[in-house]
């Protein structure tokens, strides 16, 4: 594990008024290059070959670095080379796949934006649900045994990225039937977790720990296949229904009714103040409880992200949210180079970076 006093001494070092702002190149890495700009940062990009002719096209990159392998980025000339550059690396969903959390803390001396801490607690689903069930938050009933299923439930398997490979069951002996059929390697590592009928909202908040608020930036509905295909068909399918699948394919943009608004607010707080009693000093920066609202107009909880979410490629001009709390287009990419930028100006960026 890296101690952060060996972060902190590197942060030291840095020249504040040559900050690089590096991401790799996937993800949210182009709203994040064009915040950093937007703010007055010099970035970076690091990515492979298939994917550099996009960071080139937009323009947006001072700097494009390849790499064959992602891990390269442990490797130390190459964290050396960041360190040069006074970088400071923003995490988003495929830079924590990409590298891993494990090899994060154990290998990673370059200043992050956010505190690492977060990821074993979001990468882990017990301490996950640990942290949202003392946050106040409710979550989706869980079930032990197969044989207690008595709704519909998703099997969810640890190596089902986004949403691949889950199968939903209504009963002990659809789950057998359909388990028994499986082809997974971890298919005895399944969690049974009820399937909640209602409205999927994504919120993407944003926690400064600089003015000590939450901000809601943006909303999306994640657009699913072949979910979302099934549901325009449904009445015609009917008794020929495929195995729904859960795999991301985009992002729709929403607002939620304003009289839910608290709600949403308050869940955000509530996460955050119980991040700081469980892993000191708790979630920094943006994240995204996944949530579904019900007729009874309550929300159920059954993810939380801990770092930028893909739904806010949305937002780079903005959101509805964002336009209510900030006079220029804030993105949730801006929105960390905004906050890299004033703990710089306030010397506080070992409260920001870690
Ligand atoms: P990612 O890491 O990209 O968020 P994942 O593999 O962790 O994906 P989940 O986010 O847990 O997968 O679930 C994928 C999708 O399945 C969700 O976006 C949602 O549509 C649906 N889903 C997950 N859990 C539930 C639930 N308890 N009730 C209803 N729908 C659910």
């Amino acid at each position: 594990m890296i101690h952060q006093s060996e972060i902190s001494s590197i942060l030291d070092g840095y020249d504040r008024e040559k900050i690089t702002i590096a991401t790799i190149g996937s993800h949210t890495a182009l709203q994040i290059l064009k915040g950093a700009r937007d703010e007055g940062f010099r970035n970076m990009v690091i990515c492979k070959k298939g994917s550099a002719n996009v960071y080139r096209q937009f323009g947006l990159a001072d700097e494009l670095v390849i790499v064959e392998n992602y891990k390269q980025v442990l490797e130390n000339a190459f964290q050396e080379r960041l360190i040069e550059r006074n970088a400071i690396l923003i995490p988003h969903g495929s830079f924590v796949e990409y590298l891993s959390p494990a090899l994060i803390e154990n290998e990673l001396v370059v200043p992050m934006f956010g505190n690492r801490k977060v990821l074993g607690w979001e990468s882990d689903r017990n301490k996950e649900r640990e942290w949202l069930l003392r946050a106040g938050l409710r979550l989706p009933r869980e079930y032990k045994d197969p044989a207690d299923i008595d709704r519909l439930v998703m099997v969810k398997f640890p190596g089902a990225k986004g949403g691949r490979g889950y199968i939903l069951a209504s009963n002990p002996e659809e789950f057998e039937q359909k388990h028994k059929a499986l082809e997974l390697i971890d298919k005895e590592m399944y969690t049974l977790q009820e399937y909640v009928i209602g409205t999927r909202f994504y919120p993407h908040y944003f926690y400064s720990p600089l003015t000590d608020k939450v901000e809601l930036l943006s909303m999306d509905i994640r657009y699913e296949s072949n979910i979302d295909g099934i549901a325009r068909l449904s009445h015609i399918l009917q008794d020929s229904l495929p195995e729904p699948s859960f795999v991301v394919t985009g992002n729709l943009p929403v607002v939620i009714r304003e009289s839910l608004l608290p709600r949403v607010l308050e869940m955000g707080q509530n996460v955050i103040e119980t991040s700081r009693e469980l892993f000191s000093p708790g979630l920094t920066g943006p994240f995204c409880i996944e949530t579904v609202c019900t007729e009874d107009l309550e929300f159920i909880a059954f993810e939380i992200s801990a770092r930028i979410v893909a739904g806010t490629n949305l937002f780079i001009n903005g959101s509805p949210y964002s336009q209510l709390l900030y006079d220029v287009p804030m993105s949730t990419g801006r929105r960390i180079a905004r906050e890299v930028k004033e703990a710089i100006k306030g010397d506080l960026l070992d409260e920001v970076v870690y």
